[in-house]
């Protein structure tokens, strides 16, 4: 029922988001990964950005601070106009927003249990910036995002600046790839020079 559907299948098809899917444990600290999909007036995204990047550590929340942090970062996350900021004549509105953190142990509901901590977890305190291919205990967590918007203007759609590095200072790089009509593009914006203008 929904027009939406094609759109996100075709996003969740590319090649580059399937591996980040399933490697979870092999993203590299600092660069995140925002895949856009453009189809009309519609535009899909879906962003993934390791746990580090977004709140500085990845290990299971055990304070109140990490979990508000965590709950902080989702909010900051549900509002992608305010990271990825499209030219105002497009007059885009996100029509869906979601965001959530995953891997670790963040997929369990453990937080609505009224104990505060949970029995001992893996933590690993120091460098998780070797990677392993053990999928979900790796001990890294991703938040991951996707985002439906329709854009009056889609025409006007040049390109992002991506507030994002303001928002989150342990952000380098963004990578993207943007689908449309005339074909899949790849982009790196890199912190120092955050913005992005789409190619002819
Ligand atoms: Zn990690």
């Amino acid at each position: 029922m929904k027009p939406t559907l094609p759109i996100i299948a075709l996003v969740a098809a590319m090649p580059a988001f399937a591996q980040e899917t399933r490697s979870l444990g092999a993203h590299e600290h600092g660069v995140a990964a925002l895949n856009i999909a453009i189809d009309g007036a519609l535009v899909a995204m879906e962003f993934r950005a390791p746990g580090a990047d977004i709140v500085g550590f990845e290990y299971a929340a055990e304070s109140d601070a990490d979990r508000a942090a965590i709950t902080a970062a989702i909010g900051l996350l549900r509002a992608p106009l305010d990271l990825f900021v499209l030219p105002a004549a497009a007059g885009c509105i996100v029509t869906e927003a979601d965001a959530d953190l995953e891997g670790g142990m963040a997929d369990d509901d453990h937080d609505d249990h009224d104990h505060d901590h949970d029995q001992a977890h893996d933590h690993e305190d120091d460098g998780h910036d070797d990677h392993s291919d053990e999928d979900h205990e790796a001990g890294h967590t991703e938040f991951h995002a996707t985002y439906l918007l329709t854009c009056d203007d889609p025409e006007a759609l040049s390109g992002i600046s991506f507030a994002y590095f303001e928002t989150f200072p342990n952000a380098r790089e963004v990578e993207v790839q943007l689908i449309t009509s005339s074909g899949a593009q790849a982009f790196e914006v890199e912190r120092a020079s955050p913005t992005l203008e789409f190619g002819p």
